[in-house]
């Protein structure tokens, strides 16, 4: 797997797994742009990481569900190295909360960040890729989006739109060498599910058939591998990164 001629913007790479997948693209020779929306501190970490590595890499802050801070994303990609070859929608947040005491503001805030910023994102770097006639799109769903779970209707259809939108913007842009995937990871070791209760964080173990949460990296290998030009022949998939949930 060789990605030293690729420019990737991975969104939310401040730290969990959008961390991850942005330390493995470049580890596999990517130029890489991490983005976050807040602390830049994390990010410029990140960015350190990188470039300790030898790789090129610009932070950008962005909040990914505002188009305005999309296309300043996009031009600053576009500024700093002319091309993009490769799209991860990683940022994601939840609001958990069973539906009757779910807030409608929790349930807009939540399909901004995990399901119109994939919108956002993709529309605002097809074009590039289209012309260059190579593209990688991935993006982060979750096994949620697939199985449901009690207490996160929001999350859950966000992660549910993003398979659908995959599956669709894989047929619209087939023709022009951009590839359109997404990655379902199951239970993963960070920040987000770190937040879960040691007591439901046993009782979830106990449905992973290999036995644990996943880590991170783990995500990250099968993002660079559908990153890859040895995945050139999958489009419109859903790869779980579940433990065989
Ligand atoms: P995390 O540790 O909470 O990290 C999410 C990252 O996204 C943070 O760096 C966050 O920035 C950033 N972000 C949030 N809103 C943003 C916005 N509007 N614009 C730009 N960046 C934004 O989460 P994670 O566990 O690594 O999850 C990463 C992705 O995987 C998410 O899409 C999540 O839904 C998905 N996923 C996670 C799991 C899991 O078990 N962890 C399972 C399935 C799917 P701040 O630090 O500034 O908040």
């Amino acid at each position: 797997m060789n990605l030293s001629t690729k420019v990737a913007i991975v969104t939310g790479s401040g730290r969990g797994i959008g961390r991850a997948i942005a330390l493995k693209l470049a580890e596999v020779g990517a130029t890489v742009v991490v983005n976050d929306v807040g602390d830049a501190k994390p990010v410029e970490a990140v960015a350190g990481e990188i470039k300790a590595m030898g790789r090129e890499c610009l932070p950008v802050m962005a909040d990914v569900s505002l188009s305005s801070d999309v296309a300043r994303l996009v031009e600053e990609t576009l500024a700093a190295y002319g091309r993009i070859d490769i799209l991860v929608n990683n940022a994601g947040i939840n609001r958990d909360q069973l539906l009757l005491r779910m807030s409608e503001e929790d349930w807009d805030k939540v399909l901004a960040v995990d399901l119109k910023s994939v919108f956002l994102c993709t529309k605002a770097v097809l074009r590039h890729m289209a012309k260059q006639r190579w593209g990688r799109i991935i993006s982060i769903s979750s096994i949620v989006g697939i199985m449901g779970n009690k207490g996160q209707a929001n999350y859950a259809a966000a992660k549910a739109g993003i398979i659908g939108f995959t599956r669709t913007i894989a047929k619209e842009v087939a023709s022009h060498g951009v590839t359109v995937n997404a990655v379902a990871p199951g239970f993963i070791d960070t920040e987000m599910t770190q937040r879960l209760k040691e007591e439901w964080k046993q009782e979830l173990k106990r449905h992973i058939p290999l036995g644990d949460f996943g880590s991170p990296r783990d995500v990250a290998e099968a993002v660079a591998f559908l990153a890859s030009e040895e995945a050139k022949y999958i489009t419109g998939q859903v790869l779980g990164v579940d433990g065989g949930m």
